[in-house]
């Protein structure tokens, strides 16, 4: 039987803000201003985003985004949450870039007045693993600040993981272990189960963002099963980054016959064209999930979130 997954309740916990930029996007935000630092024309040049290369190449423009004025990011934001509502997303965690106390005040200005009984929006702060690591240093320093005014709930690593392993930001995952925040690490998404095993051993990770390398590691899944460690699915974006040569390649499927605690979401929907309603469409089709494996991952999704003070109610499937 076919699910319709259009009105099922979903969460989302992996989605980078700037990744939700596309150039109809732009477009609308241009009316209002004028003056936003990314053309569409020029963001429409960088499609399709198909491998690895045609990815980082997308993120170029991005970063005289993340340079500009935080206002630029609220039109971003707002639309986003009117399209996660529209997909029936429940609760979510963005990813948003590490500005200072005030700007993340007004963003969460704006996404509590979007809030409702049924909908819930967190961010997360993160640090990229190319940067350079006294960038990282203040980073944190300004993520720790943020989670003690209650703006973030949670911290990620992001980027190539060829660029350096988690072992070389040690103590800064250790200050923010100790700060009490939830950590999420993106590992084995190009590298292989290794990649999975440096992010336990040195990140406290309470979930792997990808993780899909880590199913080549029979002991790796019995420890993250043992220790009820999250993976954070993103099929789309493998399949469009490279990270697997085929949607059949991807451990969505035996992630979930093992029993993990898995979620399913978009990672970057302005980058690779999808949103939520076509990853959980893809994982029916492919993976042949059912209403009851989507309420499964609905209620592990919500366990794995990085917020404690849930607003919307939990059982409401
Ligand atoms: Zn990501």
């Amino acid at each position: 039987m076919t699910v319709v997954v259009r009105d099922l309740p979903k969460v989302e916990l992996h989605c980078h803000l700037f990744g939700v930029l596309k150039p109809q996007m732009i477009r609308a935000i241009q009316q209002q201003m004028p003056d936003f630092p990314i053309g569409a024309d020029e963001l429409a040049d960088l499609y399709p985003v198909d491998d690895f290369d045609s990815f980082w190449r997308w993120w170029q423009p991005i970063h005289r985004l993340r340079m500009s004025d935080p206002v630029f990011f609220h039109p971003i934001l707002l639309m986003y949450i009117e399209q996660l509502k529209a997909q029936h997303v429940r609760y979510a965690e963005i990813n948003i870039p590490t500005i200072s106390v005030e700007q993340v005040q007004a963003m969460r200005q704006l996404a509590d007045a979007t809030e409702t009984p049924d909908f819930q929006i967190e961010f997360i702060a993160a640090i990229g693993r190319q940067r350079p690591l006294d960038e990282s240093r203040n980073a944190v320093d300004l993520a720790i600040d943020l989670f003690k005014e209650g703006l973030i709930c949670g911290f990620m690593s992001v980027g190539d993981e060829s660029a350096r392993p988690i072992r070389d930001f040690a103590a800064e995952f250790d200050r923010i272990y100790s700060a009490g925040m939830g950590i999420e690490i993106h590992a084995g998404e190009w590298r292989g189960p290794e990649s999975v095993w440096d992010a336990i051993n040195y990140g406290h990770p309470q979930r792997i963002g990808h993780g899909v390398h880590a199913f080549e590691d029979d002991k790796l899944i019995a420890y993250l099963l043992d220790n009820n460690i999250h993976i954070e699915m993103c099929p789309t974006s493998n399949l469009l980054t490279g990270s697997i040569p085929d949607i059949e390649h991807h451990p969505l499927g035996q992630a979930r016959d093992l029993g993990m605690s898995i979620s399913i979401n978009t990672d970057d929907p302005g980058v690779f064209s999808c949103d939520m309603n076509s990853e959980f469409r893809l994982s029916a089709e492919h993976f042949g999930f059912t209403e009851d494996d989507f309420q499964q991952v609905y209620a592990q999704s919500l366990a794995a979130r990085f917020q404690p003070d849930l607003r919307i109610d939990p059982l409401a499937f």
